[in-house]
């Protein structure tokens, strides 16, 4: 271990980590990076084909996105923003409405994506408080989902993983059986499917639709499940069946956003539209911590009134509307505008599909390769005809990380799910490089199963 890392180990409590993991493998120091490649401070290279936890959108260190920080770093930094506004903040609003989901045109700003959940939560319950539906007091979101870490975020995911331990102290939502393709119970294939899974939706709404006040979900992937994929048609249908209970949809777009699914954003693969949406991740390239919760005209006048009615959302964060961040997610949508961006990834994204079929569809333990955009997640299973998973305990996917790291790719497995969620400016000559580093990783520690 070197000076940094006994100094890091020192002080800081890294996120998400079993801190005892770091005697074997402690911090890499990461100095400078360019576009997909992070540089340590010995002389390593790693290709980021997670986007830095799935934020990082255009690249590091994208040359358009550090000059629009620094111009507006050198007018303002931050202002408070209750009664006070800048440029910055309304220029991204007039741009987003442009690519956003007819009907979300009210802008709420917080500087994380579980804040933005949080918020659309609140913002949902309290509409519904003041709109006369008192008796509609619950949630509802999907089994294996994830929406934060916050305990009202918490609350509405189902990854035991994150859960378990606060459910004592959670809300009583009510979840979904999520659509589950890779087993699915029906029989089906998701390319072809009707969603038959969907009448579990109906029953629960049948249930408990009527004092529910909003349905979350993350559309088209679920992301911390392990990336699992399912149709636009689910939306559809949910956007339906919301609407017939009165039931606020709430989209969590934070990892689907701005490109990830191939569109930008994944319910416009549904042609429907949700009543809040949530994004963060890719809105600043991964640049700055921001999020918005956007809304409809609708849920907005319900807070509109005489102040001392009391129905104002008191709801703030201290860096809401922060103008760094703005500028940040400005350039983003200029550059996602100017230069195609997501036309060509979708060009690369069949690319890079087809080079991972080839290479991991075959191999022993691999029980499905599944992708959206340029997402792409390999499954591995103890049993390929059974789909019986691996035993957690075995750290397959953790094994295959350690591997990955020594050679330059870094990756971070779900589980035992091997995935890829690289910055949509990713080219093919990296597309084969990392590949060709996780089949190898993959094969040596699956000889050593
Ligand atoms: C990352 C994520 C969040 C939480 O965002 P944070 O900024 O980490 O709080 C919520 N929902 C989804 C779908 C995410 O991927």
């Amino acid at each position: 271990m070197n000076y940094w890392q006994e100094e890091d180990l020192k002080y800081i409590w890294h996120p998400c980590s079993q801190m005892k993991d770091y005697e074997d493998l402690p911090p890499i120091v990461i100095e400078k990076a360019q576009g997909i490649n992070l540089y340590d401070t010995v002389g390593n290279c790693y290709k980021d084909v997670v986007s830095s936890w799935w934020c990082n959108l255009l690249g590091h260190c994208n040359p358009r996105i550090n000059q629009a920080i620094k111009k507006q770093l050198d007018k303002l930094e931050h202002v408070i923003f209750a009664n006070f506004t800048h440029k910055t903040a309304i220029t991204l609003c007039q741009k987003l409405i442009e690519v956003l989901p007819k009907g979300l045109c009210k802008f709420n700003f917080a500087d994380n994506g579980s804040a933005a959940v949080e918020m659309a939560m609140k913002m949902s319950f309290q509409f519904h408080q003041q709109v006369g539906n008192t008796h509609k007091k619950r949630f509802m979101a999907l089994t294996d989902a994830y929406h934060g870490e916050t305990i009202g975020a918490l609350s509405v995911g189902a990854c035991d993983l994150y859960t378990e331990i606060y459910k004592p102290i959670l809300l009583d939502v009510e979840k979904v059986p999520a659509p589950d393709c890779f087993r699915c119970p029906y029989g089906k294939c998701r390319d072809n499917c009707a969603c038959e899974c969907f009448e579990k939706a109906e029953k629960t709404f049948e249930k408990y639709g009527n004092e529910a006040c909003a349905m979350l979900v993350e559309p088209l992937l679920q992301g911390s499940a392990g990336m699992k994929v399912y149709p636009a048609l689910y939306l559809t249908k949910l956007r339906t069946l919301c609407d017939k209970y009165n039931v606020h949809l709430i989209a969590d777009e934070i990892a689907t956003g701005y490109g990830r699914t191939g569109k930008m954003f994944a319910f416009d693969h549904a042609g429907v539209s949700p009543d809040i949406m949530c994004l963060s991740k890719g809105l600043t390239g991964g640049y700055m911590p921001m999020s918005i919760c956007v809304t409809t005209q609708e849920i907005y006048d319900a807070f509109y009134d005489d102040y001392n009615k009391g129905k104002a959302f008191m709801h703030s964060h201290t860096y809401a509307g922060n103008p760094l961040a703005c500028s940040a997610a400005i350039e983003v949508l200029n550059i996602l505008k100017d230069e195609n961006i997501i036309e060509k990834a979708n060009e690369n994204a069949k690319y890079f599909n087809q080079i991972i079929r080839d290479k991991f569809e075959n191999l022993p333990y691999v029980g499905e390769v599944r992708h959206i955009g340029l997402i792409n997640a390999i499954e591995l299973v103890k049993n390929k005809t059974t789909k019986e998973p691996f035993e957690s305990e075995l750290r397959v996917g953790y094994q295959i990380y350690k591997k990955a790291l020594k050679k330059g790719v870094l990756l971070r497995p779900l589980g035992n799910i091997i995935y890829f969620n690289p910055p949509l400016i990713i080219e093919r000559g990296d597309m084969d490089f990392v590949t060709d580093i996780s089949k190898e990783c993959m094969l040596e520690v699956i000889a050593s199963l």
